[in-house]
């Protein structure tokens, strides 16, 4: 596999994964000018990185002119009036290398992951030349799926290339790449690619028999062409194979053709293909089950290659959606990946800290702190990492020497108020206007607010900025799915023979989320509806 494969997500979006809480988009810069991975660490939106150490981008090819590790500049003191980044450099550097915190970075070593041996042991037929079992992969984010399965296709690789066996494994992020069209079509360019190469491969080595043969004729005696018209047929038929080759274009062809395209180009030669759609929930939910029953009934029509698919999902249920035809091909194998404990979590957070930290720079309590809120966040292990890179960068910005436990607790509310305002940001207009409603009651002092008291403000606002007016049961569906976000808690309280209600309360920083919805410009009118409001309350 080819790194760009592997590493889709390097420069792009598609390392990321189906976090809802991920949404944030940083454009960051590194100091060196580089691009920074996508922050997925919900630290992005207002972050502001301090990163001491410009020389750690792994994946940064421009970096090496500028190879400097600040350990070994010299601070001079010149006395001369200290400039903005003095103070900031002075301090001692609390990381050695931050990348390897960051999403992007995939580790060499997974503790607690026995389930990579399972997926080994089913994808080692393919070293043998023989088709492995479709597997489907499940577990919540943060479970390490993502981080298994990129560690399993490199292994899968380097081995096949090692004991020269045909075997090739191609990475796709559904979430990025969400439909039918798209997935073959980057499928079928990947073939096509490596195609190219093997003709010309072929084609190089040929001329140059040729060349060869023309001095000296034995020379085509070794070898399968019997003269050298059989020898420039050959040359001719690649030539020709090479120039009909066409690569799809990313929107425009009727998606027959691009199947057809993807199908000869992987049946072009001899070998075994794994196709690995990370996040196939999000491809199903997007565009349906076509494109898997397409590659899940390739095999039977297949004459020189083999495929076999592994299907990797954050919701357990999504096969329920699934035609059971491609739900019983694409089940052959399941594997289930556990959240992890708090006390395995503490061994991944410290193989980790050992490489991005200093010597000496946490103190004792930070590791266990992080791993105990990430296995309150079932067992995540992405936030365990973003709490610990939070927290040491928020040590560094206080300019503190080591990280301590304080740093933790901020980095958790920080990471939980950044979810809070990207899940708002993102909600629908109505959802907006709901909350607002509930925002409003909550901040002219009503307790207990029930649906209809919201119901009633919602609809002012509607009429106010010119909305559709949603029915009281729809309005009392959109409260209960703010309730499942974690931004409003709603519950049902019986009111003796007045029959039950729902109590309201909100249960996210009122002034941010406030100000995150007034900064939506169809909401941001609303603002001075407030006199209106308050006049309800009066009478
Ligand atoms: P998923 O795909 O299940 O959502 P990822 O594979 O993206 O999860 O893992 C989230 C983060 O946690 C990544 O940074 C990954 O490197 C790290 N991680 C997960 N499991 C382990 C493990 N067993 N050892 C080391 N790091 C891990
Ligand atoms: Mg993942």
């Amino acid at each position: 596999m080819d790194e760009d494969d592997t590493y889709a997500g390097t420069d792009h979006t598609a390392e990321d994964d189906g976090d809802p809480t991920d949404g944030s988009v940083d454009a960051e810069e590194d100091v060196d000018g580089t691009p920074s991975d996508r922050d997925t660490g919900l630290t992005g939106t207002t972050d502001q990185d301090l990163d001491s150490n410009p020389s750690t981008h792994p994946d940064s090819e421009s970096t090496t002119d500028f190879d400097l590790d600040l350990d070994e500049v010299v601070l001079e003191d010149t006395g001369e009036s200290k400039g903005l980044f003095d103070d900031l450099l002075s301090g001692e550097p609390i990381f050695e290398n931050k990348e390897v915190l960051r999403p992007s970075y995939t580790p060499h070593e997974l503790p607690h992951r026995e389930q990579i041996n399972n997926m080994a042991t089913i994808l080692v037929t393919a070293l043998r030349g023989e088709t492995p079992s479709n597997i489907l992969i499940y577990g919540k984010t943060g479970t390490g799926k993502t981080a298994s399965a990129k560690f399993v296709s490199q292994e899968l690789e380097s081995t096949s290339q090692k004991y020269e066996v045909p075997c090739e494994v191609r990475y796709i992020n559904c979430e990025v790449t969400d439909t039918q069209y798209r997935v073959l079509a980057q499928l079928a360019n990947k073939f096509i690619e490596k195609n190219e190469a093997v003709i010309d491969d072929r084609l190089d080595r040929l001329r140059d028999l040729r060349t060869r043969a023309t001095d000296d004729p034995e020379a085509l005696a070794s070898t399968e062409f019997e003269s050298m018209e059989a020898l420039d047929d050959r040359i001719d038929s690649l030539e020709s194979d090479r120039e009909e080759i066409e690569t799809v274009p990313m929107t425009g062809w009727p998606t027959d053709r691009v199947y057809s395209t993807f199908f000869d180009a992987v049946d072009y030669h001899e070998r075994v293909v794994v196709i690995m759609l990370d996040e196939i929930d999000k491809l199903v939910e997007k565009s349906g089950d076509d494109t898997l029953y397409n590659l899940s009934r390739m095999n039977s029509e297949l004459d020189n290659s083999r495929v076999s698919i592994m299907g990797i999902s954050n919701d357990l249920k999504f096969t329920d959606f699934l035609d059971p035809r491609v739900k019983s091909s694409l089940g052959e194998e399941e594997i289930v990946f556990p959240p992890y404990d708090a006390t395995q979590l503490r061994d991944i957070l410290q193989h980790r800290a050992d490489v991005a930290f200093k010597a000496g720079a946490l103190t004792e309590d930070v590791i266990p702190l992080c791993a105990a809120f990430a296995a309150q966040e079932h067992g995540d292990a992405r936030r365990a990492l973003d709490l610990l890179r939070t927290a040491g960068e928020l040590a560094e910005r206080g300019q503190a020497d080591t990280v301590e436990e304080q740093h933790v607790r901020q980095a958790q509310e920080k990471i939980e108020l950044d979810r809070v305002v990207e899940v708002v940001r993102t909600l629908p207009t109505q959802s907006k206007l709901v909350l607002y409603a509930i925002i409003l009651l909550e901040s002219n002092g009503v307790h207990n607010i029930n649906t209809g008291e919201v119901f009633n403000i919602y609809k002012r606002l509607c009429q106010e900025i010119d909305a559709d007016v949603l029915t009281q049961r729809r309005v009392t569906d959109l409260i209960s799915e703010l309730d499942m976000l974690g931004i409003v808690n709603a519950v049902v309280v019986s009111k003796g023979r007045y029959g039950r209600t729902k109590e309201i309360s909100i249960s996210v920083p009122i002034d941010e989320t406030e100000a995150v919805l007034l900064s939506d410009s169809r909401l941001s009118d609303i603002e001075n509806v407030q006199p209106f409001v308050q006049a309800r309350f009066d009478n």
